[in-house]
């Protein structure tokens, strides 16, 4: 996306200091394409969708385009229960299900091949509630694999007050970023990418600026303060690498079901020692970075209690990873879950690590590439590896 006046402020601070910077890779039109518009530069990029479509998701890109070919069915506001096998294990199909005016409906899919792919925590949990005599654990479990690794992403940054007005309220926002600070860095195991942050919305603008002990909390005070201090605000904040845990995991609720009555998950684990040690570090250079740039307060953000468990919430990825030993990961290099021919999972669950990146540019990618390997640019299926038939089930 073309520069901002923030960007051109934080460009000169980079300069200062000697570090190099990037623009920031973006899933938004910058010119017309693919019959939708460039992006307006708007300033509700976050939290809201995009009023003209510049924003690119799977409802505008891959489901049109699967849709046209006619051979897509789509099933709106069901979701799948569990996956059923047969008589070997193998995956036959999958149990659906939804409601509709207060009753519930079920129904069983049969199908030849099964994609997973609901997310790092509905992944997992599908395969762990999708028991077979086979794999009483759950599908792809019988090395106590599924739902560990669980990974997030703890984030690192500063805010900054200038004297004057430095925003400009263009979106989307991030234009700047270094990777400086991704690996190599004396000392710690780690580290992360540091970019300029979205147009904040008006709530997210007071809850940043309170959570810096730089406004209150109610009161026409709070909002006459919210008028100077929003144009002079400027974030720089980044997603540190998390080191992964076996014991940051996702697992069924043995108490409690949702109205489906299927087993809602319990998440448990917390952060490593050392993924607090990337963000005291990735933080100072935030702070040092809007300093150079001419911020006269600069506040870094805080540590994450251990209390709050495992970070994974909107960066959630790693609970069936991927690996070449079904001793330690669920899924082969290509997603094929271990001991099965035609189960796949093709999400964040892949993840080995997160990376100190967010993380949707890489998702897109693996599916690309897991995709290519089972059917191959000329539509030949992968053969089953080895190591699937010779995984642990
Ligand atoms: C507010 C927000 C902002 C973000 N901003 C960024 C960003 O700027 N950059 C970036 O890189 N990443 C960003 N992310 C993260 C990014 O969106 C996720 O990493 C990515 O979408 C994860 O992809 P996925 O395929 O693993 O899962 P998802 O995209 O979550 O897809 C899983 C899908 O499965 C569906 N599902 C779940 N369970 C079932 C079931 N049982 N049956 C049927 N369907 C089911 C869900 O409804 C969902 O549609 C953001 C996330 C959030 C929440
Ligand atoms: S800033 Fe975001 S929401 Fe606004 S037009 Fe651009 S892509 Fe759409």
């Amino acid at each position: 996306m073309p520069m901002t006046a923030p960007g051109l402020l934080l460009a000169r601070g980079a300069e200062r200091l000697g570090i190099s910077t990037a623009p920031v890779p973006l899933a938004i039109n910058s010119e017309p394409y693919d019959g939708r518009p460039a992006c307006a530069r708007c300033s509700q990029c976050v939290g809201f969708s995009c009023p003209i479509e510049a924003k690119n998701g799977t409802h505008n890109t891959l489901f049109t385009r699967a849709t046209a070919t006619g051979r897509l069915s789509l099933l709106v506001a069901a979701r799948a229960e569990r996956i059923v096998t047969d008589a070997r294990g193998r995956a036959s199909g999958v149990a659906i299900g939804g409601g509709v005016g207060g009753s519930l409906w079920r129904r069983v899919v049969s199908a030849d091949e099964v994609v997973v792919s609901a997310g790092a925590i509905e992944t997992a949990r599908l395969l762990l509630y999708s028991t077979s005599d086979r794999e009483p654990h759950g599908l792809g479990n019988n090395a106590d694999q599924v739902g560990r690794h669980l990974q997030g992403h703890l984030y690192a940054g500063a805010l900054g007050l200038f004297d004057d007005p430095v925003n400009d309220f263009v979106g989307p926002g991030p234009v700047i970023s270094t990777n400086d600070f991704r690996h190599h860095n004396p000392g710690i195991v780690g580290g992360g990418m540091l970019a300029n942050e979205f147009v904040p919305t008006p709530l997210g603008s007071f809850s940043y600026l309170s959570a810096a002990g730089l406004l209150g909390l109610h009161g026409a005070g709070v909002k006459a303060q919210m008028r100077r201090l929003v144009p002079r605000m400027q974030r720089v904040a980044g997603p540190i690498q998390e080191m992964t845990s076996a014991q940051s995991r996702v697992r069924l609720d043995p108490r409690v079901r949702d109205r489906f009555g299927i087993p809602v998950v319990q998440l448990s684990g917390t952060l490593h020692p050392e993924d607090h040690r990337s963000q005291t570090f990735l933080t100072e250079r935030a702070a040092e970075w809007l300093t150079a740039s001419g911020a006269t307060t600069v506040v870094r953000s805080g540590r994450r209690s251990d209390h709050q468990g495992p970070s994974s919430g909107q960066h959630q990825a790693g609970t069936a990873r991927m690996g070449t030993d079904p001793a330690s990961s669920v899924t082969d290099p290509y997603g094929l879950v271990w001991g099965h021919d035609n189960l796949r999972v093709v999400d964040g669950s892949l993840h080995v690590t997160n990376g100190g990146v967010n993380p949707v540019l890489t998702i897109f990618a693996n599916a690309f590439r897991v995709m290519d390997a089972w059917v191959g640019s000329a539509g030949r299926r992968r053969p089953v590896t080895r190591a699937s038939r010779l995984g642990p089930c």
